[in-house]
């Protein structure tokens, strides 16, 4: 591949071919091409976009730039989700055990959280000897076994998107649709799924703010998904506050096991049982989004989905007894109270700073290979649009010894804003039409 010629197509504006980008790919997994070229095509790829064709021939070039799953062995259609991400986004710990036990398979492949958001894996890994580092036969048998795998991303499962997405982080080259669009497509379409939902964010907890830009990407996904023949259905949901009430691996864990015995926050259940509904009726086992909403309801009451969740957790080598006894999770061993400074009504002014305050606690990663403390986050026991006193108390933050109170304090006070009344934009915004 002559580097330089290729770059000029795109930085000239023109349109990538078959040929080119495959030659791209081979070079950026096996390394022949440097971090600066590769980042030079991402800029320029950044700046200048991609034509559909050439953005489905990219996506296909990144999923087959190592190997894929395929259960033939498992009769159960399979099905996932993806969440473009925010803050107390739970909703996948207790929405795949659900679905699993109303007859799906669940290959969910997930990510670690970096930023202002948390991870799923790491959420789930705040369960004690719970492994989500599976291999592909661990990811076979536990999937099998249970209806739900809960996995990393692996060397050899779409390896190009590893260097990609890791220079795009260090180089600000994330927001670029196409670029997000191929990230998240190329490691869904290795799962081998019939069918798949995505829950695309907007709000100041989200990485796209502005509900049009959400809107695009979601296109985008689901014209890939068309392309590549799988179901696919996606919505817009709000991040204009932490979803649910707590924010911090282990406290979400146990507000995921609330929601799997039934209760839990509202806004919590309300999407478990949207996305729910809408995965079995793409995957043919629901004659209407509505009646597969039901049978996720049934499954969270009548404690079948919980069932599952336990039976994953021993799956992966973590302690079951934690499903029933929540004081086995991490706790952390000292909490403050965080008090309304004056009366009115609150409002969450930039939830991004909430993830942060969080990071700052201790409960984040700066870089990927950072330790995070399971333990520590908030609790909030008042959400948007509550009317609340001064001196009230606004939530919990549950600390190790002062670690980062004090920061963590500043990005809460960045984050609320308590004050006159305002129309709430609403949970569930659009479902997105391809
Ligand atoms: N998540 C991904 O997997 N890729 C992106 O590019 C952005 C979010």
């Amino acid at each position: 591949m002559d580097f330089r010629s290729v770059l000029a197509t795109k930085r000239d504006g023109g349109e990538l071919s078959a040929g080119q980008i495959r030659d791209f790919m081979a070079g950026v997994v096996s390394g022949s091409l440097a971090d600066h070229e590769v980042t030079a095509m991402l800029t320029a790829i950044f700046i200048r976009g991609m034509a559909e064709e050439e953005l489905a021939r990219w996506t296909e070039a990144m999923l087959h730039s190592g190997g894929t799953l395929r259960f033939p062995e498992i009769d159960a259609p399979k099905a996932d989700k993806h969440s473009t991400g925010g803050v107390g986004d739970k909703v996948s710990i207790a929405l795949a055990p659900a679905v699993a036990a109303c007859g799906l398979a669940v290959p969910m492949i997930s990510g670690r959280g970096l930023g202002h958001t948390g991870g799923t894996l790491d959420k789930l890994e705040s369960i004690p000897g719970l492994r989500t580092d599976l291999s592909q036969d661990e990811l076979r048998r536990v999937l099998g076994a249970t209806g739900v795998a809960f996995g990393a991303q692996t060397a050899e499962l779409v390896p190009a998107d590893r260097r990609l997405y890791a220079l795009r982080d260090v180089t600000g080259l994330i927001e670029s649709i196409p670029l997000i669009a191929s990230s998240i497509m190329s490691k869904k379409l290795a799962e081998g799924l019939d069918a798949l939902v995505l829950d695309v964010k907007f709000g100041s907890g989200a990485f796209l703010r502005e509900p049009e830009r959400g809107a695009e990407l979601a296109r985008t996904m689901l014209a890939l998904a068309e392309r590549f023949d799988v179901a696919a259905s996606a919505f817009q949901t709000s991040m204009d506050q932490p979803l649910g009430r707590a924010v911090g691996h282990a406290l979400e864990i146990g507000e995921c096991l609330d929601c799997l015995r039934g209760g839990g926050p509202a806004d919590l259940a309300e999407l478990v049982a949207l996305l729910g509904g809408e995965m079995l009726h793409l995957a043919g086992r629901a004659a209407t989004r509505a009646e597969g909403s039901q049978q996720i309801g049934a499954a969270l009451s009548d404690g079948s989905a919980l069932g599952v969740f336990a039976a994953v957790v021993a799956a992966q080598g973590g302690d079951p007894r934690c499903v029933e006894e929540r004081e086995l999770l991490p706790c952390a061993p000292e909490t403050e109270r965080l008090e309304a400074a004056r009366e009115g009504t609150l409002d969450f002014a930039d939830t991004r700073a909430v993830g942060l305050a969080v990071l700052a606690l201790g409960g984040g990663r700066r870089r990927l290979a950072d330790e995070i403390d399971p333990a520590v986050g908030i609790v909030w026991r008042r959400k948007a649009g509550e009317v609340v006193a001064r001196g009230e108390e606004l939530g919990e933050i549950h600390h190790r010894g002062g670690r980062g109170l004090e920061e963590a304090r500043e990005w809460l006070a960045r984050a609320i804003e308590i004050g006159e009344r305002r129309e709430l934009r609403p949970l569930v915004l659009a479902r997105v039409d391809p």
